[in-house]
């Protein structure tokens, strides 16, 4: 079951890891666009999804996807699905 993630500084930090050097982050600027990174708990980026050209997803590999039982990834573009 997918479980909601909370927006703690300790999760930003990891995602930092995983979303930061995510070839689809820093091409579309997804930095610079609320809520900036996170996106499994704080939902997608204001930037529309139709704008962001997906290069593929690090969150696969993060350890906060695994410890939620997270599923899908690109939650830049989708959000969490089943919110
Ligand atoms: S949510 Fe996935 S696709 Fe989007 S920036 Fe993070 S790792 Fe990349
Ligand atoms: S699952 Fe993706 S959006 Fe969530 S913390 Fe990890 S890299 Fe960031």
């Amino acid at each position: 079951m997918v479980q909601e993630v909370p927006d703690t500084q300790e999760n930003m930090e990891i995602c930092k890891k995983f979303c930061g050097p995510c070839p689809t982050f820093k091409p579309n600027d997804l930095n610079t666009v609320k809520p900036h990174a996170l996106f499994c708990a704080r939902g997608a980026s204001e930037k529309p999804a139709a704008e962001i050209e997906d290069r593929g997803c690090n969150c696969f590999a993060c350890p906060v996807f695994h410890k939620y039982e997270l599923k899908g990834g690109w939650y830049c573009m989708h959000s969490i699905e089943g919110r």
